[in-house]
C-alpha cells in the first residue's frame, strides 16, 4: 500500500468537512494509522471508521480525532504545551496529539492496551510523548497543570481531578452526558467553568480501576 497517497486523501475528506485546524491535519498526514491495527484491518485503516484494537475498545475516527484535537487548539488559541489524554488505547490519537502540543501524558488502564501501544509508538520515536499506565479518572501522578485535558472514553460528568489538574485557562475537551455531546470546558477564575457543546458522540465508556 502507497500509504501517503492514502493517507493524503484521508487528510483531504477531513479538511473538507470544514473547522479542522491546519497543524492538526499536517500531524495525521504525519502518523501512520495503519501500524496501530492488526494486519487483517489495516487496509481499512484510512476509511473513516472505529476499529477495534482489542479488549473490547476501539481506536477512534480519524474524524473525531481531527475534530476533538481542532477545538482544543481552537480554544487555547495556539500549540498546547503540555496535553494529558486520557484512554491511549493503540495509541494513534497520542501520535497525533505530539505533533501539535509541546508535551504529551497519555494514561491508560488496561496494561495489555498501555503495552500495546508502547510497541506501536516505539519507531516512531516520539521524544516528547510519555505513557502513563493507570486509573486516568484520578488524572495523570505527574505532569499537571496541563493546558489541555482530552478524554477518548466517555463519562456522565468531567472528574473532579482532570479538573482540578488543568492550568487556569485550560481547557477539557472530552464526551460527556448521556446521550453523549464532545463537550468543551475552560476553566476559568475561581474555579468556575465555561463549558460549549461541540457535537454528537460516541465513544466507549470511561471505567475505573485499572486492568
Ligand atoms: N485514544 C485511542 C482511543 C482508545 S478508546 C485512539 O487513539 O484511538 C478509549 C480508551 O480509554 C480505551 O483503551 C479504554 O481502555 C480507555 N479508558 C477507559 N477508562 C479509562 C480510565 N479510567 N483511565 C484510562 N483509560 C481509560
Amino acid at each position: 500500500m502507497d500509504s501517503q497517497a492514502v493517507r493524503s486523501g484521508m487528510v483531504e475528506r477531513l479538511r473538507a468537512q470544514g473547522g479542522m485546524e491546519p497543524a492538526v491535519l499536517e500531524a495525521m498526514l504525519r502518523v501512520p494509522r495503519h501500524l496501530f491495527l492488526e494486519p487483517g484491518l489495516a487496509a481499512q485503516a484510512y476509511l473513516d471508521n472505529a476499529l477495534p484494537i482489542g479488549h473490547g475498545q476501539t481506536i477512534s475516527k480519524p474524524s473525531v480525532v481531527a475534530r476533538a484535537a481542532s477545538v482544543l487548539l481552537q480554544a487555547l488559541g495556539g500549540r498546547p504545551s503540555k496535553i494529558l489524554e486520557i484512554g491511549t488505547g493503540c495509541g494513534y490519537q497520542a501520535a497525533v496529539l505530539a505533533g501539535v502540543a509541546g508535551e504529551v501524558y497519555s494514561i491508560e488502564r488496561i496494561r495489555a492496551l498501555h503495552e500495546l501501544a508502547r510497541r506501536n509508538l516505539r519507531a516512531l520515536r516520539l521524544a516528547n510523548l510519555r505513557l502513563l499506565f493507570g486509573d486516568g479518572m484520578a488524572g495523570a501522578g505527574i505532569g499537571a497543570p496541563f493546558d489541555a485535558v482530552i478524554s477518548a472514553a466517555a463519562a456522565e460528568h468531567a472528574p473532579a481531578a482532570w479538573l482540578e489538574q488543568l492550568r487556569p485557562g485550560g481547557v477539557l475537551v472530552a464526551p460527556l452526558g448521556q446521550p453523549q455531546r464532545l463537550t468543551a470546558m475552560r476553566k476559568l477564575a475561581a474555579g468556575r467553568f465555561e463549558t460549549w457543546s461541540v457535537e454528537d458522540a460516541r465513544f466507549v465508556p470511561l471505567k475505573s480501576g485499572i486492568l
